[in-house]
């Protein structure tokens, strides 16, 4: 081992602990957040830690760093930290030096005298918006981050500086759909969308792009290769399907000849009720709740105000401890919506792969309120075109198949959908997909999805999908 080198990445951690955290470690007993973004930690020794909680931004200067140093050398013996919403965090051991801090911090301000240090961002609201790159230097975004987030926080600020609302609210910002900010698991997620094709630059795509790359980065294969003439020279080149495209900016991280940032079609979405926490409920996904707000620079007053009306809601109806997500889903989708006054729109439904087939209450959409009647008209027409009228006659075949198959001691369970095919000789896929369907929708046959394909089987029989893959082959 002589030799070895295994300090390679950054320093380890507890060599900048400040000594109170580095004699208690793993060792405190509880925590209390006192006021808006003071906490107390509690260890057994009976050593107390202060933190005071500060807003910070993700971009700084040199100057803004060095004063935060000073502060942490005054007062925390030249230590401080920052939490992963880029929250700057002061600890002291005493509550002289807590409140000569806090009065400290609550004096510095910038010129046009605004809060250097914010307090807050703890507990019941509001904490700092996380965000990632936008036009500071990402080559895909659809909007800005730092603006639309400094924008936001202006709006929602005294909910970063109290508790008033029933729970933590996390807000977070992704500026294209690769998602760098972990918007899917946010109460409230700003997402950055492009909704226009690349544009191809024939003049640079043979000069500048590794072709093939561009064709694998596209999910859907929209991307092929071509060949033009371009002033009476052969080029390699791609052609694009528009109709394929999903807008992702893959093919331009592949290939900068084929820019996808547009002034007219880029914009955000927001999207609502992830969380991470297992309070109450599961940590789940936040979902689409308004589908496009166009970028709106320098300020970005719909974004703000749209998120606003949804916080002030939220504290007005929701339970105490229940985040945005759980409210939403006690009250209903339906009932999210009028309160909010927000537009349902078809861009909402959530149809990736089977969920929209077999039931539209698997997502934010809904059908029973005016605003949801076209998209549920849509369904229908769509199911028509998936198959037609399925009869009990055609139900009751392929039932009876099943009860037979799966009767016999160790028999398998689940079938995959080809060997439904035989039933109906000469039959479309889509006739059997639409009977299949239907039986889902009767409640008796269950599907599982291994991700690559779907087995159906007699709901409630057998084993998950996950410890069964193979099994009906
Ligand atoms: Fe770049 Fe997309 Fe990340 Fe924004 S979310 S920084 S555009 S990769
Ligand atoms: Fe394909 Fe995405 Fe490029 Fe559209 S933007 S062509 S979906 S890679």
């Amino acid at each position: 081992m002589e030799g070895r080198i295994s300090d390679i990445g950054p320093r380890k951690y507890d060599t900048f602990f400040p000594p109170v955290i580095a004699k208690n470690f793993g060792k405190w007993l509880y925590h209390e957040i006192l006021e808006p973004g003071v906490l107390m930690h509690v260890a057994e020794s009976g050593d107390k830690v202060y933190t005071v909680r500060c807003g910070g931004a993700r971009t700084m200067t040199t100057v803004h760093i060095r004063e935060i140093c000073e502060i942490a050398d005054k007062y925390c013996g030249g230590h401080v930290r920052f939490t992963t919403r880029n929250n700057i965090e002061f600890m002291v051991t005493d509550t002289d030096t807590l409140e000569a801090l806090k009065a400290d911090l609550k004096s510095r301000k910038f010129a046009a005298g605004s809060l250097k240090f914010p307090i807050g961002g703890t507990g019941a609201g509001v904490t700092n918006i996380v965000h990632t790159q936008g036009w500071l230097h990402c080559h895909t975004p659809a909007t800005d981050a730092s603006g639309p987030v400094k924008a936001l926080m202006d709006a929602v600020f005294s909910d970063f500086q109290d508790h008033r609302l029933p729970a933590p609210v996390r807000i977070s910002l992704a500026c294209c759909l690769n998602m760098c900010g972990a918007v899917h698991v946010s109460d409230i997620g700003i997402v950055g969308i492009h909704r226009k094709p690349p544009m191809i630059d024939q003049e640079w795509v043979d000069q500048l792009c590794e072709i093939p790359l561009a064709v694998a980065a596209c999910p859907v294969a929209a991307v092929r290769p071509a060949k033009i003439e371009l002033d009476g020279k052969k080029l390699n080149t791609v052609a694009i399907k528009d109709e394929r495209c999903m807008y992702c900016g893959n093919c331009y991280t592949m290939c900068q000849a084929l820019p996808i940032s547009d002034g007219e079609g880029d914009g955000v979405i927001i999207m609502v009720g992830g969380k991470i926490s297992n309070r109450i409920s599961r940590p789940k996904f936040s979902k689409v709740v308004v589908s496009y707000i166009e970028n709106e620079p320098p300020r970005w007053p719909t974004l703000c105000a749209t998120v606003k009306r949804i916080l002030d809601v939220y504290a007005e109806n929701a339970n105490k401890y229940e985040r945005i997500g759980d409210w939403a889903e006690r009250i209903g989708w339906e009932k999210f919506f009028e309160l909010c006054d927000l537009e349902f729109t078809p861009q909402l439904i959530d149809d990736f792969r089977e969920q929209a087939y077999f039931t539209w209450r698997q997502s934010t959409q809904f059908k029973f309120t005016p605003g949801a009647a076209d998209a549920y008209k849509g369904a229908e027409a769509h199911a028509e075109a998936s198959g037609g009228a399925v009869t009990e006659e055609e139900k009751a075949l392929v039932y009876n198949w099943m009860v037979e198959k799966t009767s016999k001691p160790g028999a398998k369970t689940k079938f995959y959908f080809n060997q439904f095919l035989e039933l109906f000789p000469g039959a479309s896929p889509r006739k059997v997909k639409a009977v299949l369907t239907a039986l889902v929708a009767d409640g008796k046959f269950a599907y599982w999805s291994s991700g690559s394909t779907t087995l159906y089987g007699l709901k409630g029989a057998g084993k998950q999908a996950a410890t069964e893959e193979g099994e009906g082959k």
